[in-house]
Protein backbone atom coordinates (compact mmCIF):
# COMPACT_ATOMS: atom_id res chain seq x y z
CA UNK A 1 0.00 0.00 0.00
CA UNK A 2 1.47 3.21 -0.63
CA UNK A 3 2.09 6.06 1.88
CA UNK A 4 -0.28 8.32 2.75
CA UNK A 5 0.15 12.40 2.31
CA UNK A 6 -1.20 13.49 5.99
CA UNK A 7 -1.83 17.08 7.27
CA UNK A 8 -1.48 16.96 11.21
CA UNK A 9 -2.96 20.11 12.84
CA UNK A 10 -3.02 21.50 16.37
CA UNK A 11 -2.88 23.94 18.11
CA UNK A 12 0.49 22.53 20.41
CA UNK A 13 2.91 20.37 19.54
CA UNK A 14 5.96 19.23 22.41
CA UNK A 15 8.15 20.57 22.84
CA UNK A 16 7.26 23.70 20.75
CA UNK A 17 4.08 24.47 22.36
CA UNK A 18 2.53 22.34 25.43
CA UNK A 19 -0.17 23.20 28.17
CA UNK A 20 -1.76 19.65 28.34
CA UNK A 21 -1.48 15.91 26.56
CA UNK A 22 -2.44 17.32 23.11
CA UNK A 23 0.83 18.26 22.61
CA UNK A 24 2.57 14.77 24.01
CA UNK A 25 -0.24 13.07 21.70
CA UNK A 26 0.44 15.12 17.85
CA UNK A 27 4.42 14.60 18.76
CA UNK A 28 4.59 10.92 19.38
CA UNK A 29 1.34 10.21 16.35
CA UNK A 30 3.95 12.09 14.15
CA UNK A 31 6.76 10.84 14.83
CA UNK A 32 5.47 7.15 14.83
CA UNK A 33 3.92 8.35 11.44
CA UNK A 34 6.49 9.33 9.63
CA UNK A 35 9.19 6.91 10.94
CA UNK A 36 10.53 4.45 8.11
CA UNK A 37 9.96 1.03 7.79
CA UNK A 38 10.41 -0.93 9.39
CA UNK A 39 10.16 0.77 12.85
CA UNK A 40 7.12 2.76 11.26
CA UNK A 41 4.44 2.97 8.43
CA UNK A 42 6.96 5.69 6.46
CA UNK A 43 3.98 8.16 5.99
CA UNK A 44 4.48 11.03 4.63
CA UNK A 45 3.60 13.54 7.57
CA UNK A 46 3.11 17.77 7.86
CA UNK A 47 2.68 18.83 11.02
CA UNK A 48 1.33 22.54 11.57
CA UNK A 49 0.80 24.75 14.50
CA UNK A 50 1.20 28.74 14.89
CA UNK A 51 4.38 30.38 15.58
CA UNK A 52 3.77 31.29 18.89
CA UNK A 53 5.86 34.24 21.11
CA UNK A 54 7.42 31.74 23.11
CA UNK A 55 8.31 29.27 20.38
CA UNK A 56 10.60 32.29 18.68
CA UNK A 57 11.86 33.07 22.13
CA UNK A 58 12.67 29.64 22.50
CA UNK A 59 15.72 29.62 19.70
CA UNK A 60 14.03 26.74 18.13
CA UNK A 61 16.12 26.41 14.89
CA UNK A 62 13.53 27.34 12.01
CA UNK A 63 13.68 28.78 8.43
CA UNK A 64 11.38 29.36 6.28
CA UNK A 65 9.54 26.76 4.14
CA UNK A 66 10.95 27.36 0.40
CA UNK A 67 7.59 28.25 -1.44
CA UNK A 68 5.07 29.51 1.64
CA UNK A 69 6.58 32.99 2.29
CA UNK A 70 3.90 35.63 2.04
CA UNK A 71 0.90 34.24 2.56
CA UNK A 72 -2.23 36.18 1.85
CA UNK A 73 -5.16 34.73 3.59
CA UNK A 74 -8.04 37.11 2.39
CA UNK A 75 -11.18 37.70 4.50
CA UNK A 76 -14.16 39.82 3.50
CA UNK A 77 -12.25 43.30 5.31
CA UNK A 78 -9.08 42.29 5.69
CA UNK A 79 -5.95 40.48 4.42
CA UNK A 80 -3.83 38.56 6.55
CA UNK A 81 0.00 37.87 5.63
CA UNK A 82 2.03 34.96 7.03
CA UNK A 83 4.77 32.71 6.18
CA UNK A 84 5.82 29.35 7.06
CA UNK A 85 8.66 28.61 9.09
CA UNK A 86 9.44 24.87 9.61
CA UNK A 87 11.99 22.74 11.07
CA UNK A 88 11.89 18.85 11.92
CA UNK A 89 10.25 16.98 14.48
CA UNK A 90 13.06 16.31 17.24
CA UNK A 91 14.19 12.71 16.77
CA UNK A 92 11.97 12.49 13.31
CA UNK A 93 12.18 13.45 10.09
CA UNK A 94 8.60 14.94 9.98
CA UNK A 95 8.19 18.14 9.15
CA UNK A 96 6.86 20.57 11.60
CA UNK A 97 5.38 23.75 9.56
CA UNK A 98 5.01 26.86 11.77
CA UNK A 99 2.44 29.44 11.18
CA UNK A 100 4.25 32.84 11.30
CA UNK A 101 1.97 35.55 11.65
CA UNK A 102 3.31 38.12 14.30
CA UNK A 103 0.05 40.27 14.50
CA UNK A 104 -2.26 36.95 15.85
CA UNK A 105 0.42 34.71 17.75
CA UNK A 106 2.98 37.45 19.04
CA UNK A 107 1.67 36.96 22.64
CA UNK A 108 2.92 35.73 26.10
CA UNK A 109 -0.01 33.17 26.00
CA UNK A 110 -1.45 30.20 23.62
CA UNK A 111 -4.31 30.86 24.42
CA UNK A 112 -5.90 34.06 24.93
CA UNK A 113 -9.66 35.72 25.66
CA UNK A 114 -8.94 38.50 22.67
CA UNK A 115 -11.72 39.41 20.69
CA UNK A 116 -9.84 37.94 17.47
CA UNK A 117 -9.39 34.50 19.18
CA UNK A 118 -11.43 32.95 16.70
CA UNK A 119 -9.40 34.60 14.04
CA UNK A 120 -6.10 33.42 15.41
CA UNK A 121 -6.90 29.99 14.84
CA UNK A 122 -9.22 30.01 11.28
CA UNK A 123 -5.88 31.44 10.15
CA UNK A 124 -4.31 28.27 11.35
CA UNK A 125 -6.54 26.20 9.55
CA UNK A 126 -6.36 27.97 6.14
CA UNK A 127 -2.85 28.72 6.49
CA UNK A 128 -2.51 24.96 6.17
CA UNK A 129 -4.75 25.19 2.95
CA UNK A 130 -3.24 27.53 1.65
CA UNK A 131 0.42 26.31 2.40
CA UNK A 132 -0.34 22.80 0.66
CA UNK A 133 -1.61 24.91 -2.54
CA UNK A 134 1.35 27.06 -2.74
CA UNK A 135 3.38 23.49 -2.45
CA UNK A 136 0.65 21.84 -4.57
CA UNK A 137 0.81 18.92 -2.06
CA UNK A 138 -2.43 17.22 -1.50
CA UNK A 139 -3.12 15.75 1.34
CA UNK A 140 -4.77 12.26 1.50
CA UNK A 141 -6.24 13.09 4.76
CA UNK A 142 -6.11 16.47 7.24
CA UNK A 143 -6.31 15.50 10.58
CA UNK A 144 -7.78 18.36 12.62
CA UNK A 145 -7.74 18.38 16.38
CA UNK A 146 -9.81 19.96 18.84
CA UNK A 147 -11.59 23.14 18.17
CA UNK A 148 -8.87 25.32 16.82
CA UNK A 149 -9.11 23.39 13.87
CA UNK A 150 -12.46 23.10 13.50
CA UNK A 151 -13.57 25.45 10.77
CA UNK A 152 -10.79 23.78 8.40
CA UNK A 153 -13.50 21.00 7.42
CA UNK A 154 -16.18 23.50 6.38
CA UNK A 155 -13.21 26.05 5.11
CA UNK A 156 -12.18 22.93 3.20
CA UNK A 157 -16.09 22.20 1.64
CA UNK A 158 -16.61 25.88 0.58
CA UNK A 159 -13.43 28.66 0.26
CA UNK A 160 -11.74 26.05 -1.38
CA UNK A 161 -13.88 23.62 -2.68
CA UNK A 162 -13.05 24.73 -6.37
CA UNK A 163 -9.38 23.84 -5.97
CA UNK A 164 -8.85 20.33 -7.77
CA UNK A 165 -5.82 19.71 -5.82
CA UNK A 166 -8.62 18.53 -2.50
CA UNK A 167 -10.69 16.78 -4.71
CA UNK A 168 -9.87 13.42 -3.00
CA UNK A 169 -8.41 15.18 0.01
CA UNK A 170 -10.19 13.66 3.69
CA UNK A 171 -10.84 15.26 6.91
CA UNK A 172 -10.57 13.83 10.37
CA UNK A 173 -11.33 15.78 13.44
CA UNK A 174 -10.18 14.15 16.91
CA UNK A 175 -11.67 15.44 19.77
CA UNK A 176 -9.17 15.40 22.76
CA UNK A 177 -11.68 17.36 25.16
CA UNK A 178 -15.20 18.18 24.68
CA UNK A 179 -15.07 20.88 27.38
CA UNK A 180 -12.96 23.30 25.21
CA UNK A 181 -15.42 24.37 22.36
CA UNK A 182 -14.62 27.46 20.98
CA UNK A 183 -17.61 29.05 20.98
CA UNK A 184 -17.90 32.86 19.55
CA UNK A 185 -20.98 35.16 18.87
CA UNK A 186 -22.25 34.93 15.72
CA UNK A 187 -21.71 38.34 14.40
CA UNK A 188 -17.58 37.03 14.13
CA UNK A 189 -19.27 34.84 11.44
CA UNK A 190 -18.86 37.33 8.87
CA UNK A 191 -15.21 38.47 9.27
CA UNK A 192 -13.66 35.09 9.00
CA UNK A 193 -15.13 34.54 5.86
CA UNK A 194 -18.01 32.01 6.68
CA UNK A 195 -21.31 35.01 6.60
CA UNK A 196 -22.25 33.01 3.60
CA UNK A 197 -22.15 29.56 5.09
CA UNK A 198 -24.43 29.67 7.98
CA UNK A 199 -26.79 27.02 6.37
CA UNK A 200 -23.74 24.98 7.15
CA UNK A 201 -23.71 25.45 10.74
CA UNK A 202 -25.35 24.64 14.03
CA UNK A 203 -28.88 26.16 13.91
CA UNK A 204 -29.78 25.98 17.38
CA UNK A 205 -26.32 28.18 18.14
CA UNK A 206 -26.96 30.60 15.23
CA UNK A 207 -30.61 30.81 17.10
CA UNK A 208 -28.54 31.71 20.63
CA UNK A 209 -26.30 34.28 18.76
CA UNK A 210 -23.00 31.80 18.55
CA UNK A 211 -21.03 29.54 16.79
CA UNK A 212 -19.28 27.05 17.73
CA UNK A 213 -15.65 25.83 15.85
CA UNK A 214 -16.00 22.14 17.47
CA UNK A 215 -19.70 21.56 16.17
CA UNK A 216 -18.70 23.03 13.05
CA UNK A 217 -16.08 20.36 13.08
CA UNK A 218 -18.34 17.90 13.85
CA UNK A 219 -20.96 18.90 11.11
CA UNK A 220 -18.26 18.28 8.49
CA UNK A 221 -15.54 16.74 9.35
CA UNK A 222 -15.25 13.27 7.36
CA UNK A 223 -14.87 11.21 10.45
CA UNK A 224 -14.67 11.96 13.86
CA UNK A 225 -12.85 10.31 17.09
CA UNK A 226 -11.75 10.75 20.43
CA UNK A 227 -9.11 9.69 22.29
CA UNK A 228 -10.52 6.23 24.26
CA UNK A 229 -13.09 3.69 23.88
CA UNK A 230 -14.74 4.87 26.66
CA UNK A 231 -14.40 7.96 26.27
CA UNK A 232 -16.54 7.81 22.80
CA UNK A 233 -19.08 6.01 24.85
CA UNK A 234 -19.49 9.14 27.44
CA UNK A 235 -19.59 12.03 25.01
CA UNK A 236 -22.59 10.51 23.57
CA UNK A 237 -24.87 10.80 27.06
CA UNK A 238 -25.81 14.36 28.13
CA UNK A 239 -23.82 13.73 31.51
CA UNK A 240 -20.74 14.21 29.50
CA UNK A 241 -21.48 15.51 26.20
CA UNK A 242 -21.36 19.37 27.45
CA UNK A 243 -23.93 20.09 25.22
CA UNK A 244 -22.85 18.35 22.13
CA UNK A 245 -24.25 14.73 22.97
CA UNK A 246 -27.51 14.93 20.58
CA UNK A 247 -25.14 16.45 16.96
CA UNK A 248 -22.50 13.86 18.50
CA UNK A 249 -25.48 11.15 18.31
CA UNK A 250 -26.53 11.49 14.64
CA UNK A 251 -22.71 10.90 13.92
CA UNK A 252 -21.97 7.92 15.84
CA UNK A 253 -21.08 5.46 12.96
CA UNK A 254 -18.93 8.02 11.85
CA UNK A 255 -17.27 8.59 15.61
CA UNK A 256 -14.20 6.27 16.79
CA UNK A 257 -12.35 5.78 20.16
CA UNK A 258 -8.59 5.24 19.70
CA UNK A 259 -6.57 5.43 23.02
CA UNK A 260 -3.79 7.66 22.62
CA UNK A 261 -0.24 6.24 22.43
CA UNK A 262 2.87 7.06 24.50
CA UNK A 263 6.20 8.14 23.14
CA UNK A 264 8.47 5.99 25.29
CA UNK A 265 11.44 7.51 23.71
CA UNK A 266 10.67 10.31 25.74
CA UNK A 267 8.67 8.50 28.78
CA UNK A 268 10.84 5.55 29.74
CA UNK A 269 12.64 5.69 33.13
CA UNK A 270 15.20 3.25 32.20
CA UNK A 271 16.48 6.04 30.00
CA UNK A 272 15.11 9.88 30.59
CA UNK A 273 17.67 12.20 30.58
CA UNK A 274 15.42 14.41 32.81
CA UNK A 275 16.23 11.93 35.49
CA UNK A 276 19.28 11.40 37.81
CA UNK A 277 18.59 8.16 38.66
CA UNK A 278 17.70 5.09 36.06
CA UNK A 279 15.78 1.90 36.65
CA UNK A 280 13.40 -0.70 34.90
CA UNK A 281 10.92 -3.62 36.40
CA UNK A 282 13.65 -5.70 36.96
CA UNK A 283 16.02 -3.56 39.09
CA UNK A 284 14.14 -0.88 40.82
CA UNK A 285 16.94 0.49 43.04
CA UNK A 286 16.99 3.82 41.08
CA UNK A 287 13.26 4.54 41.64
CA UNK A 288 14.24 4.29 45.51
CA UNK A 289 17.24 6.92 44.73
CA UNK A 290 14.76 8.86 42.74
CA UNK A 291 12.32 8.86 45.69
CA UNK A 292 14.81 10.35 47.75
CA UNK A 293 15.95 12.70 45.39
CA UNK A 294 12.83 14.11 44.84
CA UNK A 295 12.06 14.93 48.22
CA UNK A 296 15.26 16.11 48.55
CA UNK A 297 14.33 18.76 45.47
CA UNK A 298 10.77 19.12 47.25
CA UNK A 299 12.56 20.10 51.09
CA UNK A 300 10.39 17.31 52.39
CA UNK A 301 11.76 14.60 55.23
CA UNK A 302 12.56 11.40 53.92
CA UNK A 303 11.46 7.82 55.04
CA UNK A 304 11.23 4.71 52.38
CA UNK A 305 8.46 3.24 54.59
CA UNK A 306 6.47 6.89 54.23
CA UNK A 307 4.31 6.30 50.66
CA UNK A 308 4.86 9.47 48.15
CA UNK A 309 1.68 10.42 46.53
CA UNK A 310 2.16 12.60 43.30
CA UNK A 311 0.16 14.82 41.64
CA UNK A 312 0.87 16.55 38.14
CA UNK A 313 -2.26 18.05 36.66
CA UNK A 314 -3.54 21.31 35.28
CA UNK A 315 -5.70 22.26 38.59
CA UNK A 316 -9.19 22.60 36.82
CA UNK A 317 -12.71 21.46 37.86
CA UNK A 318 -12.11 18.63 35.14
CA UNK A 319 -9.05 17.08 37.33
CA UNK A 320 -11.38 16.03 40.39
CA UNK A 321 -9.50 18.10 43.20
CA UNK A 322 -12.36 18.76 44.88
CA UNK A 323 -12.48 15.49 46.46
CA UNK A 324 -9.28 15.94 48.37
CA UNK A 325 -11.00 18.17 50.26
CA UNK A 326 -12.68 15.93 52.79
CA UNK A 327 -10.51 13.38 52.46
CA UNK A 328 -7.00 14.01 52.16
CA UNK A 329 -6.94 15.75 55.20
CA UNK A 330 -7.81 12.81 57.37
CA UNK A 331 -4.74 10.93 55.76
CA UNK A 332 -2.36 13.90 56.35
CA UNK A 333 -3.23 14.18 59.99
CA UNK A 334 -3.28 10.32 60.47
CA UNK A 335 -0.67 8.85 57.98
CA UNK A 336 3.29 9.01 58.00
CA UNK A 337 3.07 10.52 54.28
CA UNK A 338 4.09 12.68 51.53
CA UNK A 339 1.95 15.04 48.84
CA UNK A 340 3.47 16.44 46.30
CA UNK A 341 2.07 18.75 43.82
CA UNK A 342 3.10 20.23 40.43
CA UNK A 343 0.28 22.24 38.72
CA UNK A 344 -1.36 25.25 37.90
CA UNK A 345 -4.45 26.66 37.28
CA UNK A 346 -7.92 27.77 38.99
CA UNK A 347 -7.16 29.88 42.33
CA UNK A 348 -9.90 28.12 44.08
CA UNK A 349 -7.64 24.94 43.99
CA UNK A 350 -4.55 26.25 44.21
CA UNK A 351 -5.17 27.69 47.16
CA UNK A 352 -6.13 24.56 48.85
CA UNK A 353 -3.08 22.74 47.90
CA UNK A 354 -0.82 25.86 49.68
CA UNK A 355 -3.30 25.70 52.37
CA UNK A 356 -2.44 21.80 52.84
CA UNK A 357 1.43 22.91 52.67
CA UNK A 358 0.89 25.42 55.16
CA UNK A 359 -0.68 22.87 57.74
CA UNK A 360 1.31 19.97 56.97
CA UNK A 361 4.72 21.64 55.87
CA UNK A 362 6.82 18.38 56.16
CA UNK A 363 4.46 16.40 54.51
CA UNK A 364 3.16 18.58 51.49
CA UNK A 365 4.83 20.13 49.20
CA UNK A 366 3.29 22.17 46.02
CA UNK A 367 5.06 23.91 42.95
CA UNK A 368 2.56 26.22 41.11
CA UNK A 369 3.45 26.51 37.61
CA UNK A 370 4.70 24.61 34.91
CA UNK A 371 7.96 22.40 35.04
CA UNK A 372 8.93 19.73 32.76
CA UNK A 373 11.30 18.04 34.36
CA UNK A 374 9.96 18.15 37.77
CA UNK A 375 7.17 16.29 35.99
CA UNK A 376 9.06 13.18 35.05
CA UNK A 377 10.53 13.19 38.89
CA UNK A 378 7.50 12.98 40.62
CA UNK A 379 6.30 10.35 37.78
CA UNK A 380 9.37 8.26 38.99
CA UNK A 381 10.06 9.46 42.46
CA UNK A 382 6.56 9.10 43.90
CA UNK A 383 4.83 5.90 45.09
CA UNK A 384 1.41 6.40 44.14
CA UNK A 385 -0.12 8.73 41.25
CA UNK A 386 -3.40 10.79 42.39
CA UNK A 387 -5.81 11.45 39.13
CA UNK A 388 -9.59 11.54 40.46
CA UNK A 389 -10.87 13.05 37.73
CA UNK A 390 -13.95 13.87 36.92
CA UNK A 391 -14.02 13.07 33.67
CA UNK A 392 -11.33 11.96 31.57
CA UNK A 393 -10.65 11.87 27.76
CA UNK A 394 -7.90 9.65 27.72
CA UNK A 395 -5.29 10.95 30.33
CA UNK A 396 -1.59 10.18 29.67
CA UNK A 397 -0.44 10.74 33.52
CA UNK A 398 -1.65 7.67 34.28
CA UNK A 399 -0.29 5.52 31.54
CA UNK A 400 3.62 7.90 32.37
CA UNK A 401 3.29 6.76 35.59
CA UNK A 402 2.06 2.77 34.75
CA UNK A 403 5.82 3.17 33.28
CA UNK A 404 7.29 4.83 36.24
CA UNK A 405 6.69 2.05 38.69
CA UNK A 406 3.79 4.76 40.09
CA UNK A 407 0.71 2.88 40.46
CA UNK A 408 -2.04 5.21 39.79
CA UNK A 409 -5.21 6.00 41.50
CA UNK A 410 -8.16 6.74 39.72
CA UNK A 411 -11.74 7.52 38.89
CA UNK A 412 -13.19 4.93 36.50
CA UNK A 413 -14.10 7.46 33.75
CA UNK A 414 -13.03 8.10 29.87
CA UNK A 415 -9.18 6.81 28.97
CA UNK A 416 -9.07 6.42 32.90
CA UNK A 417 -11.00 3.02 33.09
CA UNK A 418 -9.92 1.85 29.52
CA UNK A 419 -6.27 1.82 30.87
CA UNK A 420 -6.10 0.79 34.84
CA UNK A 421 -7.05 -2.42 36.10
CA UNK A 422 -7.91 -2.79 39.12
CA UNK A 423 -5.39 -3.92 41.47
CA UNK A 424 -6.19 -7.52 43.50
CA UNK A 425 -3.93 -8.72 45.70
CA UNK A 426 -4.85 -12.41 45.66
CA UNK A 427 -4.62 -13.18 41.78
CA UNK A 428 -1.55 -10.51 41.74
CA UNK A 429 -3.31 -9.03 38.77
CA UNK A 430 -3.79 -5.29 38.02
CA UNK A 431 -2.09 -2.09 37.57
CA UNK A 432 -3.59 0.77 39.77
CA UNK A 433 -6.41 1.83 41.60
CA UNK A 434 -9.95 2.54 40.72
CA UNK A 435 -13.25 4.04 42.31
CA UNK A 436 -16.81 4.73 40.73
CA UNK A 437 -18.83 7.25 43.13
CA UNK A 438 -17.57 11.16 42.11
CA UNK A 439 -17.61 11.73 46.25
CA UNK A 440 -14.65 12.08 49.12
CA UNK A 441 -15.81 8.87 50.47
CA UNK A 442 -15.39 7.05 47.42
CA UNK A 443 -11.36 8.98 47.01
CA UNK A 444 -10.82 8.09 50.56
CA UNK A 445 -11.90 4.16 51.01
CA UNK A 446 -9.75 3.94 48.15
CA UNK A 447 -6.89 5.76 49.31
CA UNK A 448 -6.98 3.37 52.61
CA UNK A 449 -7.41 0.31 50.48
CA UNK A 450 -3.84 1.40 49.05
CA UNK A 451 -2.53 2.49 52.23
CA UNK A 452 -3.01 -1.27 53.21
CA UNK A 453 -1.67 -2.28 50.30
CA UNK A 454 1.25 -0.55 50.63
CA UNK A 455 2.19 -2.09 53.90
CA UNK A 456 2.62 -5.86 51.78
CA UNK A 457 6.04 -4.67 49.86
CA UNK A 458 6.56 -7.61 48.53
CA UNK A 459 2.29 -7.37 47.28
CA UNK A 460 2.94 -4.14 46.30
CA UNK A 461 6.01 -4.93 43.88
CA UNK A 462 4.16 -7.12 41.84
CA UNK A 463 1.92 -4.46 41.45
CA UNK A 464 4.42 -2.14 40.06
CA UNK A 465 5.93 -4.65 38.04
CA UNK A 466 3.08 -4.94 36.31
CA UNK A 467 2.09 -1.31 35.31
CA UNK A 468 6.00 -0.97 34.00
CA UNK A 469 5.12 -4.01 31.50
CA UNK A 470 2.00 -2.20 30.28
CA UNK A 471 2.36 -1.24 26.64
CA UNK A 472 0.35 1.72 25.51
CA UNK A 473 3.23 2.79 22.43
CA UNK A 474 2.27 4.24 19.42
CA UNK A 475 3.36 1.30 18.18
CA UNK A 476 0.34 -0.47 19.44
CA UNK A 477 -2.22 2.42 18.87
CA UNK A 478 -0.74 4.07 16.03
CA UNK A 479 -2.44 1.63 13.36
CA UNK A 480 -5.88 2.04 15.12
CA UNK A 481 -5.09 5.77 13.55
CA UNK A 482 -3.55 4.41 9.95
CA UNK A 483 -6.78 2.15 10.14
CA UNK A 484 -8.89 5.09 10.08
CA UNK A 485 -7.05 7.17 7.55
CA UNK A 486 -7.12 4.36 5.15
CA UNK A 487 -10.71 3.76 5.41
CA UNK A 488 -11.27 7.52 4.74
CA UNK A 489 -8.88 7.36 1.86
CA UNK A 490 -10.62 4.12 0.46
P1 LIG B 1 -4.55 17.09 30.03
O1 LIG B 1 -4.19 17.00 28.59
O2 LIG B 1 -6.02 17.06 30.29
O3 LIG B 1 -3.89 18.23 30.73
P2 LIG B 1 -3.09 14.59 30.29
O4 LIG B 1 -2.88 13.66 31.42
O5 LIG B 1 -3.61 13.98 29.03
O6 LIG B 1 -4.01 15.78 30.77
O7 LIG B 1 -1.70 15.26 29.88
C1 LIG B 1 -1.09 16.18 30.70
C2 LIG B 1 0.32 16.40 30.17
O8 LIG B 1 0.74 17.69 30.61
C3 LIG B 1 1.32 15.42 30.68
O9 LIG B 1 2.40 15.32 29.79
C4 LIG B 1 1.79 16.11 31.98
O10 LIG B 1 3.04 15.66 32.40
C5 LIG B 1 1.80 17.53 31.55
N1 LIG B 1 1.58 18.49 32.62
C6 LIG B 1 0.41 18.86 33.18
N2 LIG B 1 0.62 19.82 34.11
C7 LIG B 1 1.95 20.03 34.14
C8 LIG B 1 2.80 20.90 34.90
N3 LIG B 1 2.31 21.74 35.81
N4 LIG B 1 4.12 20.87 34.65
C9 LIG B 1 4.64 20.01 33.73
N5 LIG B 1 3.89 19.17 32.99
C10 LIG B 1 2.57 19.19 33.18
Amino acid sequence: MRPLRLCLVASEVAPFAKTGGLADVLTGLGRWLGRKPPAGPGHEVRLFLPYYQRIAERDVATKPLPGASNLEIRFPNRTIRCSIRTTPLPQSDVLVHLVDCPELYGRPDLYTEDADEALRFAVLCRAVLETCQRLQWAPDVVHCNDWHTGLLPLYLRTTYAWDRLFAHTKTLLTIHNIGYQGVFPDSQLEALGLGEQRAHLHHGDLRDGRFSCLKTGVLHANKLSTVSRTYAREILTPEFGMGMDELLRTREHDLFGIVNGVDYGDWNPGTDPLLPHHYNANDLSGKAQMKAALLGRMGLPHDPRAPVFGVVSRLTAQKGFELFADSIPVFLQREDMRLLVLGSGETQHEKYFQWLRDTWPNKVAVYRGFHDELAHWIEAGSDVFLMPSRFEPCGLNQMYSLRYGTPPVVRRTGGLADTVQAWDPNTRQGNGFLFDAFTSQALAGTIDWVLRNWRDQRGWRELVKNGMRCDFSWEKQGPEYVGLYRSLVS
